[in-house]
């Protein structure tokens, strides 16, 4: 008996010398195990195959908890591990389409390039590779396509595929038929469990840097064409309404969308850091 309660004992300092990987999001999870293939090598939170952000992993609540505090401890920025991450910002609408149009004319596409350029900035101080589906006022469809449309949304997603892109963070703004109606939203593929964290992410930081009146969820979706073509991990992210008029004027003010911006890059390292 003494000796088999030796082994039992034994077995438990065993057990509890092996550090178990922290649920942070599911492919943090995945590469500290080690189960990604060697062939097709994961880009620093990214998906081996790109497809792979639409897996339906279940994602812990108290994950999303500490991706503030993670992002909070890792402010000495490790820019040199993400300056092979490849973000691609993708300013909405543009040229032919406006996009949503405040009651005071107020054009999203202008504000979608102006908030999507100072989150450039943002991302790339922050030590991270960042391309622009567009930097001027000019749609993307091809010039001979059928539906102007459809061919511009296809060429988003597909220069995410060109460029191997790591990350798609889409910028938009909202509108609604009620005026009272406001708040940031982020919005990502229903069944991507990275798309989900980052989602949350952002969420988090819109509400604590930007507005914290604000109690908008994010909120998976499986029909935006951006989110269900893209070839890596995606969001949009609703930066506010332009039907809401004390919105809208801070969505045309430069300072505020230097703060969304900065809140949004911050929430990307945040979530890139709890993924490596
Ligand atoms: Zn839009």
């Amino acid at each position: 008996m003494k000796t088999q309660h030796k082994h039992f004992l034994l077995i438990l300092a065993i057990i509890a010398s092996v550090s178990l990987p922290p649920v942070i999001c599911y492919q943090r999870y995945v590469k500290s195990l080690g189960t990604h293939s060697s062939s097709t090598s994961v880009k620093n939170g990214s998906t081996p195959t790109g497809k792979g952000n639409k897996t339906s992993e279940s994602h812990g609540n108290e994950a999303d908890k500490t991706h503030i505090s993670e992002g909070d401890t890792s402010q000495t920025d490790k820019q040199d591990n993400c300056n092979d991450f490849l973000i691609l910002i993708d300013p909405g609408h543009g040229g032919f389409d406006p996009g949503k149009v405040s009651p005071d004319g107020i054009e999203e596409k202008k504000i979608n390039l102006e908030i999507s350029l100072k989150l450039q900035d943002a991302l790339a101080t922050k030590g991270f590779s960042v391309s622009l589906t567009r930097d001027s006022d000019r749609s993307l469809n091809s010039l001979d396509a059928g539906s102007k449309k459809s061919s511009d949304l296809h060429y988003r997603t597909n220069r995410a595929a060109e460029l191997n892109a790591d990350l798609y963070i889409s910028i938009h703004q909202n509108s609604y038929s009620a005026e009272y109606v406001h708040g940031a939203q982020v919005f990502y593929y229903s069944t991507s469990s990275a798309g989900k964290c980052l989602a949350e992410t952002i969420q988090q930081y819109l509400i604590s840097d930007v507005d914290p009146g604000n109690t908008r969820m994010p909120k998976g979706n499986s029909e935006y064409m951006v989110l269900v073509e893209s070839p890596c991990t995606a969001v949009i992210v609703e930066c506010g309404f332009l039907s809401n008029s004390q919105e809208c004027l801070k969505l045309c003010d430069p300072e505020y969308q230097t703060r969304l911006a900065s809140a949004i890059a911050k929430a990307v390292k945040a979530w890139y850091d709890s993924q490596t």
